[in-house]
């Protein structure tokens, strides 16, 4: 089907200056919405390279996916919603064509950084953990690149520089704004860094690569009492138990073996003392899911739940069910155009299938509205200390990744563009 012939070339300049970058980022991390020095930098690069470009992409932040409601009655408080960092660099190719759209998130974690290296960040309590500032810089460098290479495709290019992956949803506030419209996307690309290869390596997922991710809260109203008196209290604890015990039956009891689903409860608080039967429990919890019939049976499945014991057992049962993002399954025919370009630059031996992932992304959103692929590359370097997975504290890359990045992602939209 594909050629993949593409030769990419990444020269030590541009080698040493996507370090640099990367270095840059990552001790100047900014969190979810607040994206605004790194904004201006890539605005400021692609502005050098003659890019043209829209600032201010999903700025409003009245289009954010979650329901910012919700998230606070579920106990979250959510970061500023004024947005506006969000960028579309696009490029044209030398004739009429397809058009591609590339993918960077830009924003770090609430985590202290726990590494002891000269690019540590500078800001305590901000970190990019999740290797956004690879990504953000990755997509710099395939900006030039391709820039610099217009005759060699046709169509077009879109540069996505997307905010607030992390929460809530950044990607839905530039789609609301009409990123994939005129021209119309036919595809997208995106990458994540992963400790699951070494730097030169990639994985890619058929199928899945991504999953629904869902947020559960269950607030158990019982009646408060002295311990040695049960009889005139309602024990939430005892509820709490019952419907933690009860939800773990959907998955065992209730969904087709193979489907995949995970629920995972990991806070419940109640009581505070050893005496005193508490007078309310909550229960915070995460369900991950890939398809729309499994979600929908499980999201019903927790309310009922969570409403027939608090029937049973005379306590009052709030659930409140908060949808994430949406599972991302990669197209077939763009998956093998990033295999095939991959193996043209990093080699066939560098190129692996991935298992589907239970993690949650929102480039889900763009997947379940254009035919897209989305990766990983290669971080890992056991010899030098570059295990840790990401949000970790400790989390770093071998930064050998960043030209390994730059030239898969810019082969592939060669191939792809190449018709
Ligand atoms: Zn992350
Ligand atoms: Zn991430």
């Amino acid at each position: 089907m594909l050629l993949a012939n593409v030769h990419v070339e990444v020269s030590p300049e541009l080698d040493s200056w996507l370090r640099e970058t990367r270095r840059y980022l990552h001790m100047n991390p900014e969190l979810s919405l607040q994206e605004n020095n790194t904004s201006r930098l890539v605005s400021g690069h692609l502005k050098e390279l003659g890019i043209e470009h829209r600032t201010g992409v999903g700025g409003d932040g009245r289009s954010l996916f979650m329901d910012v409601e919700a998230l606070k009655a579920s106990g979250v408080t959510p970061g500023p919603t004024t947005g506006g960092t969000g960028i579309l660099g696009t490029i044209h190719g030398k004739g009429p064509g397809k058009t591609l759209l590339i993918r960077a998130d830009m924003d770090a974690l609430p985590i202290d950084e726990q590494n002891d290296v000269p690019y540590k960040s500078t800001k305590s309590g901000v970190m990019h953990a999740c290797g956004h500032d690879a990504h953000t810089t990755i997509l710099m460098g395939v900006a030039e690149l391709l820039n610099a290479r217009k005759d060699d495709f046709n169509g077009t290019v879109k540069l996505m520089f997307q905010p607030a992956e992390e929460g809530p949803g950044g990607a839905v506030a530039m789609i609301h704004d009409k990123i994939l419209e005129d021209p119309k996307v036919d595809a997208a690309l995106a990458l994540h860094v992963s400790p699951m290869w070494r730097a030169g390596q990639i994985g890619v997922a058929a199928g899945y690569s991504s999953a629904a991710s869902d947020r559960v809260t269950i607030r158990v109203k019982g009646v408060g009492g002295h311990a040695a008196r049960p009889h005139m209290s309602v024990d939430s604890t005892l509820v709490a138990a019952q419907i933690l015990t009860l939800l773990q039956t959907i998955v065992a009891r209730e969904i087709d073996p193979f489907e995949q689903a995970v629920i995972t409860f990991g806070t419940s608080h109640a009581g505070t003392a050893p005496n005193v039967i508490p007078d309310s429990a909550v229960l915070q919890g995460t369900v991950r899911t890939y398809s729309p019939g499994v979600r929908d049976h499980i999201e019903k499945r927790v309310k009922e739940i969570g409403a027939g014991i608090g029937m049973a057992m005379r306590a009052n049962v709030e659930v409140i069910y908060i949808r994430g993002y949406p599972a991302l399954r990669n197209d077939e025919q763009m998956a093998s155009v990033v295999r095939e370009a991959a193996k043209a630059v990093l080699g066939p031996e560098n190129v692996f299938e991935r298992k589907p992932g239970m993690g949650g992304e929102d480039m889900a959103f763009v997947a379940e509205r254009v035919p897209t692929c989305m990766f990983n590359l290669g971080i890992a370097n056991p010899e030098l200390g570059f295990t840790f997975a990401p949000h970790h504290p400790r989390f770093d890359i071998d930064e050998d990744a960043l030209a390994a990045g730059v030239k898969v992602m810019t082969a592939a939209a060669l191939t792809y563009l190449q018709e």
